[in-house]
């Protein structure tokens, strides 16, 4: 083990050679640490005194690689927009895979290191902007316990990146259960040898999913648990009103954690038609398309996998759309109970998908805010919005209490249910946008460490987190998100 704690495990480079390429990072003239998480580098098992040293600092910007490393780009195709292409790392490089000291095992990425062979043409780079949007959204989305991409730490590079201006560079230190995406198994099925996906399943097996090897069918069996998975997965974005933004298959990982923060954003006014990114123009990754797209990129997913579900190549194709078809069965039932918890309910009754539909219709018409909506509902303070002051709503309203009455439980341990299910803050876009901007255009990162420090609590519903939950009227807010490189 280093002086740093990197404890690496390596297992990327057992699949064939075509799954990845041997590549270093370029590297960097003049690194400087930017943000770096302490809590997070503690919990790998870091000695964090010795990685913040400039020497070590020097490994988070690519300019070192670690003893037995990895520098390796990853090799994965993907459905981008619905259309099949070769990708792979072309601004990323796998530095190795560090065993925690309790076992668990991550893989520690940096993005933004430079050109691979998969860069097809981009400059391997990563401005600073953007690193530090992906580090917010994937630390808040932690803290809301929702399955994600880890963010250690963002360095500056000293150098400038030419976008439509100079920007400065940067380069995010990532962490993941791995970075096994759908993409990687289309590129085995599409443009590896025989064998490929069979190879790249077992070691997923292994390393995700090491109860399945026993498995009679440890194929099929792979494929009902990536749909469950992803299926808790976007359940949890639907709850809190997050929006990927670019669910290419690329973008979507076998683990069911949240990757790849491009133009993501959470929804202010609840509108299942609502899209941030500036290049999704038909609304194909929209917040209330998020589930459907998800049993799209899942049969993709599943194509590649026909040839080792049966021989028989009918009953192979039956087998996989079976296992689809229970993709909105699994995210239906999520979210349902996590609406109930949201709503303060702890039994089932029939109607309770009605009940939740009817609010969710009224936000849509009266534009209420999807947080701010559960939380009035949490603290009783119904006087904030419109629709607290229609007939419709008290109608609801009366519905909701009753129901409420009807079950067991007392109301202060419904209130309790529904202060622990919706989120005091999440990271709204000109929050996300002001703290960017100040790091960026001021050399001011301050703004973002007091952002952080509220996002990191999302569920404490004291006073000093409400500040950060009023929102601006809607022509002072960011209304696109750009897919950030
Ligand atoms: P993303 O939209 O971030 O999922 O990226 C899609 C693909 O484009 C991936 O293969 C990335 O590695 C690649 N890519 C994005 N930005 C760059 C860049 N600046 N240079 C090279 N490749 C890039
Ligand atoms: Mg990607
Ligand atoms: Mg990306």
């Amino acid at each position: 083990m280093s002086e740093v704690g990197f404890n690496f495990e390596n297992s990327y480079t057992s699949l064939p050679e075509r799954f990845y390429s041997k590549t270093e990072p370029n590297p960097v003239s003049d690194p400087a640490l930017r943000v770096f998480n302490e809590e997070l580098a503690e919990q790998l098992g870091f000695n964090t005194d010795e990685l913040i040293k400039d020497s070590n600092v020097d490994i988070l910007s690519g300019n070192t690689i670690p003893d037995n490393g990895l520098s390796i780009a990853q090799a994965y195709a993907g459905h981008q927009f619905g259309n099949f292409t070769m990708l792979g790392d072309g601004r990323a490089i796998l530095l190795g895979e560090h065993v925690t000291p309790t076992g668990e095992k991550f893989d520690i990425q940096l993005k933004g290191s430079g050109i691979t062979p998969y860069s097809r043409g981009g400059d391997g780079r990563a401005t600073l902007g953007p690193m530090l949007r992906e580090y917010i959204i994937s630390e808040a989305m932690d803290a809301l316990r929702i399955p994600t991409s880890r963010s250690l730490a963002v360095v500056t590079t000293g150098e400038e990146v030419m976008r439509e201006t100079a920007l400065p560079g940067a380069i995010l230190t990532r962490i993941a259960s791995s970075h096994i995406r759908f993409g990687t198994f289309q590129y085995a099925a599409a443009f590896g040898e025989e064998g490929d996906v069979k190879e790249l399943a077992d070691y997923t097996i292994k390393r995700h999913y090491p109860e399945l090897a026993e498995n009679d069918k440890p194929y099929l069996a792979l494929l009902q648990e990536v749909v469950k998975r992803q299926g808790t997965l976007i359940a949890q974005w639907q709850l809190v009103g997050f929006i990927h933004g670019v669910m290419n298959t690329d973008n979507m990982t076998v683990s069911g954690e949240t990757i790849d923060y491009g133009p993501c954003a959470f929804m202010d006014e609840y509108d299942p038609a609502t899209v941030f990114s500036s290049i999704d123009r038909q609304g194909r990754y929209a917040y209330g398309n998020q589930p459907n797209i998800t049993g799209w990129n899942l049969a993709r997913f599943a194509e590649t996998l026909l040839p080792l579900l049966d021989q028989d190549e009918d009953k192979a194709v039956e087998l996989a759309q079976d296992a689809i078809a229970q993709f909105p069965e699994h995210f239906h039932q999520h979210w349902l109970q996590g609406m109930r918890a949201k709503l303060g309910i702890f039994n089932q009754e029939t109607e309770d998908g009605d009940l939740i539909k009817e609010l969710l219709d009224l936000m849509q018409q009266y534009e209420a805010d999807f947080t701010n909506t559960f939380k009035a509902l949490t603290f009783d303070e119904m006087n904030s919005m419109v629709m607290f002051g229609t007939e419709d709503f008290q109608q609801w309203k009366e519905k909701w209490k009753n129901r409420l009455e009807r079950q067991e439980e007392s109301m202060s341990l419904s209130i309790e249910l529904m202060q622990n299910n919706n989120p005091a803050v999440i990271p709204r876009n000109h929050r996300v946008e002001e703290a960017i901007d100040a790091a960026v255009g001021n050399n001011d990162f301050s703004v973002l460490t007091d952002l952080l420090n509220v996002l990191l609590r999302p569920f404490d519903h004291s006073k000093d987190q409400r500040e950060y939950a009023s929102l601006p009227p809607k022509t002072q807010r960011p209304q696109q998100t750009f897919c950030g490189t």
